[in-house]
């Protein structure tokens, strides 16, 4: 039997005691700062208009002298001067990938031996060299599943680059190449587990999962208890983002996401810009020691609680207990951001349109969209406007959505463009 349970990816280092630990950060934090500064121009300009010197910032704390970037002025801040606008140390020709995220915005892969950092999740979770991984993560513009992908190489495993959709033919190699890990959203993992039940693939005939890593959703605790009574998945979850990584993953406890022990993580106050202590909601803010993109102060706009009590599992380093939500209205459907602005542009594009609600539910375990569509008096609804509409819908946020005509009186909160009524129980 394979020991999924316990293990690590640099056992030194997950497991450094709190004095030592300490120790590192503050070597890496004036490390990244110093780096940033010379060779980052936008971390220049920011630091001097803020009057702080390389020199003034010796520990955590003394990155509140230094003011956010934030990731909806990435796109701005690039087209001063693309494609970087001076946040990357190394010029494009130095860079292994680009990527291109909603905006656009535009995000380096540097020839660092790993840039995004998601081996140590992996381990985490319980993959082990010699799984055969099924990736269902995007691999066109989107690093998803390039970034997941070569650290199961670098951890040992097999990869099978399958990417998003193709929900039978995901069975078909699932049973045919005998795969053992997953990773992907859990919504489309169950998708998955539920059309291989219908095909007749089931644990001990032909289904072989034991393990996910899954991300860029929310897992509810329900979900995760499904995958493993019903299906024998042990299943863990990841945090991170397209601009900086890994920013959190389980452990077998799964107790929390462990904060990865080579960044510098943050939790702001919001309101305040001050940093809040254990149990409190903060912003994600991160700081990064990354040759190529040496981002400091990156605030995510992911809202979260941390806590840093002991782990059974060893790890010292502080977990993010969830993640409860966005500081703006940009939110996550079927795991892909949609903006406000992304509403706007099918506006734009709609002239019969007054307008557009996006409405998210969830139906069972997966994320439904709804738009309400408010007509201009001289407009009338039809079906060939309905299809029109949400085709516009599908193009703009790579989502599909069923439109519903409505009057302005349906609509929930009127001045809100993106309508969140899920709830993760
Ligand atoms: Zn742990």
């Amino acid at each position: 039997m394979i020991d999924r349970k316990r293990g690590f990816y640099d056992e030194e280092q997950e497991r450094m005691p709190a004095k030592e630990r300490a120790g590192f950060v503050r070597r890496i934090l004036r490390e990244t700062v110093q780096y940033a500064y010379e060779k980052a121009p936008a971390a220049r300009r920011k630091m001097d208009e803020a009057s702080v010197h390389p020199n003034d910032i010796q520990d955590v704390a003394d990155l509140a002298k230094i003011p956010l970037t934030r990731k909806a002025d990435l796109k701005n801040i690039q087209k001063t001067e693309l494609p970087f606008g001076g946040l990357a140390a190394v010029p494009p020709r130095g860079m292994r990938r680009i990527y291109v995220s909603p905006g656009p915005t535009f995000d380096p892969e540097g020839r660092e031996e790993t840039h995004w950092r998601w081996e140590k999740a992996f381990v985490a979770a319980g993959f082990r060299q010699g799984d055969i991984v099924q990736n269902t993560f995007m691999y066109h513009f989107s690093p998803a599943g390039l970034m997941f992908d070569e650290a199961l190489i670098r951890i040992g495993c097999t990869v099978i680059p399958a990417g998003v959709g193709n929900t039978e033919m995901q069975v078909q190699v699932l049973r045919d190449l005998c795969v053992s890990g997953y990773v992907g959203t859990p919504s489309f993992l169950m998708t998955i587990l539920e059309k291989a039940k219908e095909m007749g693939v089931v644990p001990g005939d032909g289904l072989q999962l034991r393990v996910a890593l899954v991300a860029a959703e929310m897992l509810p605790e329900t979900l995760r208890k499904r995958f493993q009574e019903e299906f024998g998945i042990q299943v863990r979850q990841a945090y991170g983002t397209a601009d900086v990584g890994s920013l959190g993953y389980e452990c077998f406890e799964a107790k929390g996401m462990h904060i990865p022990d080579e960044i510098i993580l943050e939790l702001v106050d919001p309101a305040t810009g001050e940093a809040v202590g254990p149990g409190k909601i903060g912003e994600v803010v991160v700081t990064l020691p990354n040759t190529t993109y040496p981002l400091i102060r990156f605030a995510t706009g992911d809202l979260s609680i941390f806590t840093d009590d002991p782990c059974p599992c060893g790890r010292t380093s502080a977990r993010l207990l969830r993640i409860v939500g966005r500081i703006d209205q940009v939110t996550k459907v079927k795991g892909m951001f949609v903006h406000p602005e992304q509403v706007g542009q099918i506006e734009r594009k709609t002239p019969e349109v007054e307008a557009l609600q996006l409405v998210v539910t969830r139906v069972g375990h997966e994320d439904r969209m709804t738009i309400q569509a408010v007509l201009k008096k001289s407009a009338s609804p039809s079906d060939a406007l309905r299809d029109r509409i949400s085709e516009t819908t599908r193009e703009v946020t790579r989502l599909k959505g069923e439109v519903v005509f409505a009057n302005e009186a349906d609509l929930f909160e009127k001045e809100k463009k993106i309508v969140d009524k899920r709830k993760w129980e």
